[in-house]
C-alpha cells in the first residue's frame, strides 16, 4: 500500500498505532533535517555530498584527522546548538502516551533525547561525546572543540559551509593543523560515532532487536534504510510478520517488502496523527498543540536541565 496524501498517510498510521501498539521507531537523518542538520543523502537514497570518513582512514593516518577536526571546527557547532523540532515532540507525546515504545534512531546528534524521550537506543553513537581509542575514557566533545580552538586559531578564521554529522566544507592545507589527544593516555580520540566501516557494537544491536521483537512492528521515519544497519530491522519485523510502516519521502530500500508506505511530509503527517490520537475531538478547533514557541520553550527547557 503506497499513500501521498497526508491526511490519509496520518489516518493510516493512526490506526496502526491503535492496533499494533506500542510500535518501535527507527529514525533516520530525515527526522533532523528540519533542525538544520544536512543529511548525507537525497530523498533517492543517493550521495548529496562526497561519502564521509571510513574508520579505518581516520584511525590510521594522521593528515585524515588534521582535516577531519579543521573541518569540524566550522561543522560541529551546528550540531551541537540544534534544538529539537516538531517531529521529534510529536514522536515524544506519543511515546509518552503509549503508542510508541523504544526508538531507536541512526541520527547522533541527541535531539530526540532532548525533545524528552526516553528509551532511545543511539544505534549510530553520539557526536557529541569523545571516546579515546586507547583507555576507553568518554570525555565531552565541546572539550576537544574548544581544545581545538585554541591549538589552531587561524583554522577558524575561513569560511566553510556546514555539512552532515558536525563536518564543515573546507579544503585547504591542513598539514600544521594540532589534534589534540586524550588527557590521560595521549591516545587518538575519536567521536564516539560509528563510522562508515565500522561495525555497530553488538550489544547493541541485540538490544534494539529486543526491542522490536516485543513490540507490536516496526515504524521507519525519515530513514531511506541503505545501510544495512538500519534496514535489518526493516527485515527482522517482515520476517516475524510484524507491519513494516515507511514514513518517508522517496525510494526507500524496504519500499518492496513494507507493509504500508506513507510517501508524504514527516513532520505533518506526525502532527496530524497526535493530533488524531491525543486531543478529544471537542479541543481540537482553535488550539494548536505543537507551535513553535512551545517548541523551542521544551527544548531550551531541555538544554538547561
Ligand atoms: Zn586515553
Amino acid at each position: 500500500m503506497h499513500i501521498t496524501n497526508i491526511n490519509q498517510c496520518a489516518a493510516t498510521l493512526s490506526q496502526y498505532l491503535q492496533a499494533h501498539r506500542p510500535l518501535t521507531v527507527l529514525a533516520g537523518a530525515g527526522l533532523s533535517t528540519a533542525s538544520g542538520i544536512p543529511s548525507y543523502r537525497d530523498e533517492n537514497g543517493n550521495w548529496q555530498q562526497s561519502p564521509p570518513v571510513q574508520h579505518q582512514q581516520f584511525m590510521q593516518h594522521h593528515h585524515v584527522r588534521q582535516r577531519y577536526w579543521a573541518r569540524s571546527l566550522h561543522g560541529w557547532p551546528n550540531l551541537y546548538q540544534a534544538q529539537p523540532n516538531l517531529a521529534h515532540k510529536a514522536i515524544q507525546q506519543l511515546q509518552q502516551a503509549g503508542y510508541i515504545g523504544t526508538i531507536i534512531t541512526q541520527n547522533v546528534d541527541g535531539l530526540q533525547q532532548r525533545a524528552g524521550s526516553d528509551r532511545v537506543i543511539n544505534l549510530h553513537g553520539d557526536a557529541n561525546q569523545m571516546r579515546c581509542m586507547q583507555c576507553g575514557q568518554l570525555t565531552p566533545r565541546l572539550d576537544m572543540h574548544q581544545r581545538s580552538l585554541q591549538l589552531n586559531p587561524t583554522f577558524a578564521d575561513h569560511e566553510a559551509s556546514v555539512l552532515a554529522d558536525g563536518d564543515a566544507n573546507l579544503e585547504v592545507d591542513f598539514s600544521q593543523f594540532q589534534v589534540p589527544a586524550c588527557r590521560s593516555c595521549d591516545g587518538i580520540l575519536k567521536p564516539d560515532v560509528v563510522y562508515f566501516g565500522d561495525n555497530v557494537p553488538r550489544d547493541r544491536v541485540e538490544q534494539a532487536q529486543q526491542a522490536l521483537a516485543h513490540s507490536g512492528g516496526l515504524l521507519v521515519i525519515g530513514s531511506s534504510l541503505m545501510v544495512f544497519s538500519g534496514y535489518r530491522f526493516a527485515r527482522q519485523a517482515v520476517q516475524a510478520q510484524q507491519p513494516l510502516i515507511l514514513l518517508n519521502r522517496g525510494k526507500n530500500r524496504a519500499d518492496d517488502i513494507a507493509t504500508v508506505k506513507l510517501d508524504s511530509d514527516l513532520s505533518a503527517t506526525l502532527l496530524s496523527t497526535v493530533e488524531r490520537l491525543l486531543r478529544p475531538p471537542g479541543e481540537r478547533l482553535g488550539e494548536p498543540e505543537l507551535t513553535n514557541s512551545e517548541g523551542s520553550t521544551a527544548a531550551h527547557k531541555n538544554v538547561a536541565s
